[in-house]
């Protein structure tokens, strides 16, 4: 890297390879962050490590990064920490060798999406040597150490610390790997929000001989989650699937058969789309409850309310770029889990694009060298049709 100088080519795959020989397992940094800040600052970037901290969790370090003082803000937003490698004999290569075979670049965080990293930033570097940093706009990266963890010391503190500086974004590009199969078949435009519902049904323990002296809640229990999965939570909307509860558990822990049991506990799991939103959701699901009856608790984890950007000049411009390079027309899709996007959207127009998500968070998490060529190539044309030349 010392011989890396300003606008000279910057090699995707390489860079990739660096982040990934830092096991940047969520949410420690492990030096990746300031070793991706010191790569855009040869191109002219200005860089800014940003450490956020809480009482009870861990400190995080994010970056945030910006060429160009006037114009539009293109912004590029994503995570360098990974998910754990799990059981390391069950890789064929090891996860933080950061090794390219067979025209694959191997190891965590390769797809989910230390790769498309890479990718953006040699994008921004084909960029700059054709444009020169005068164009007419202004290219940011906002990174972050903590999306694949409890997301609190990450993109949210840093987007509300960016606008407390007057600094806004005018559009953002995620680069989540959203490709369900091949490179160029899947944007997302929006997600579907996420909550975990835990139930417990207080009931009378008794003898199973004599249930009107006591007061099964078990079979309260029973009936509050039939009242839940008896129909459709919706029919979609407009841009998502139907909204979906699944039980993830019940637990009664009972072990004898000739005892009704006083207590019964359930977690289940909902993603809704913007027919619902947490709130609304809370309390159609204690009505189903309240209809059953008796004493019971249900509490929530709400990880994201449902979000979209509906198609427009954005995604279109995205969709674009894909098609130019792969000739495919992506989907506008807003399927899968959630994502830092559901911070972002509240600032700007979002679209997600990234790599192929077919082996993140698995072992042997993998990417073709020639999905990054195209990423890459992608994320450039981007760029270009996103700053017209004058
Ligand atoms: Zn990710």
């Amino acid at each position: 890297m010392a011989s890396l100088r300003r606008n000279e080519p910057l090699d995707p795959v390489e860079l990739a390879a660096e982040l990934i020989r830092r096991p940047s397992v969520t949410p420690r940094d492990e030096g990746t962050l300031p070793y991706l800040a010191e790569v855009l600052g040869r191109l002219g970037f200005r860089c800014e490590l940003k450490e956020f901290t809480e009482p009870g969790t861990e400190p995080v370090l994010n970056l945030y990064a910006r060429i160009g003082s006037g114009g539009r803000n293109l912004c590029f937003a994503g995570h360098t920490d990974v998910v754990p490698p799990g059981n390391l004999d069950a890789w064929s290569i090891a996860p933080f060798a950061g090794r390219v075979e067979d025209g694959t670049l191997h190891g965590r965080g390769a797809a989910d999406m230390k790769g498309a990293i890479a990718c953006f930033a040699a994008a921004c570097a084909r960029f700059l040597a054709e444009r020169g940093p005068g164009f007419a706009g202004s290219i940011s990266l906002l990174i972050t150490g903590d999306e694949e963890g409890v997301s609190i010391n990450g993109t949210r503190k840093l987007l509300e610390w960016l606008a407390a500086k007057g600094e806004t974004l005018d559009a953002c590009i995620v680069g989540e790997p959203t490709n369900a199969r091949e490179l160029g078949d899947m944007v997302k435009i929006g997600r579907r929000g996420s909550m975990n519902g835990y139930l417990t049904v207080e009931g009378v323990q008794g003898h199973t001989a004599y249930p009107h002296l006591a007061d099964n809640a078990a079979h309260r229990l029973v009936a509050m989650l039939q009242a839940m999965i008896a129909a459709p939570l919706d029919e979609g909307t407009a841009h998502f699937q139907p909204s979906t509860l699944q039980i993830a558990t019940i637990d009664i822990g009972n072990t004898a058969a000739n005892v009704i049991p006083g207590l019964a506990r359930a977690t289940f799991n909902t993603r809704f789309n913007d027919r619902w939103t947490s709130d609304s959701l809370k309390a159609w699901l204690k009505q189903k409850c309240d209809a059953v009856g008796g004493r019971y608790t249900l509490d929530f984890h709400v990880s994201g309310e449902s979000f979209l950007t509906p198609p427009g000049p954005f995604s279109a411009l995205v969709a674009r770029a894909i098609e130019r390079v792969t000739g495919r027309v992506p989907e506008l899709s807003t399927t899968g889990g959630t994502s830092d996007a559901r911070f972002i959207h509240h600032y700007c127009p979002i679209a997600e694009f990234g790599l192929v998500g077919l082996t993140m968070h698995k072992v042997d998490e993998r990417v073709p060298l020639a999905d990054m060529a195209a990423l890459t190539e992608i994320y450039r044309l981007l760029l270009d049709l996103y700053f017209p030349a004058a």
